[in-house]
């Protein structure tokens, strides 16, 4: 089912004829997406489009099919987009002779520019959509490691702690039972795990040791 999509959100504000005037290529990233975000205009026009009225079920035939409130004529979205003013019929003057449209329509549909025009369209969304995922799921991973980072260089420091206090009070490392279930490992595992009470991850190691 056709469904009518006039271009309402941008008032009157025409944007076929803002793409004749500056071009898609010639605009920042932003603005590039902010119009690739609204729906390609389509609005209803009126019988100032020609000798035959154009019918708004077009549009959903051919999807490239665009319409300038405007001027009242029909325009190619892609290649005003991204080939600009390569058919001057189509991203220039507009379209309006309805008597050999369709025709018209076909034989426009299977140039190269356009064939071209209608690939980057299509791709155009698509690969800021990875770009997006991809820095995205970059800045994740930096964020897990900057972290792993940080607790084991707060783990080193714990454990020199423990290393430095037994040097200094001269005591011995270790003991002749250093199993998980003894009644006393040693100096520095008793330590360590006084430590890891207080210490998420040297609780993790000491846990897993
Ligand atoms: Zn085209």
């Amino acid at each position: 089912m056709f469904e009518m999509a006039v271009e309402t959100s941008r008032g009157a504000e025409d944007i076929i004829c803002e793409l004749i005037e500056k071009s898609f290529s010639a605009r920042t990233v932003g603005e590039q997406k902010e119009i690739l975000q609204h729906k390609k205009p389509q609005p209803k026009l009126g019988p100032r489009t020609a000798n035959r009225q154009f019918q708004d079920a077009c549009y959903a035939k051919k999807e490239w099919l665009c319409g300038s409130t405007n001027v009242q004529r029909l325009f190619c979205w892609p290649c005003l987009l991204f080939a600009p003013g390569k058919s001057q019929m189509w991203t220039r003057q507009g379209y309006a002779n309805m008597r050999c449209f369709l025709s018209d329509c076909r034989k426009h549909g299977r140039w190269n520019c356009h064939l071209e025009a209608y690939k980057k369209w299509k791709t155009f969304d698509a690969t800021e959509r990875v770009v997006i995922l991809f820095s995205r799921a970059r800045r994740e991973e930096v964020q897990r490691n900057n972290e792993q980072v940080r607790q084991n260089t707060e783990t080193l420091k714990t454990i020199s702690e423990a290393i430095l206090f037994l040097n200094k009070q001269e005591l011995a490392f270790r003991c002749h039972d250093e199993s998980r279930d003894g009644l006393n490992k040693g100096n520095y595992w008793e330590l360590l795990e006084c430590f890891a009470k207080y210490d998420l991850f040297l609780n993790v190691i000491s846990i897993g040791s």
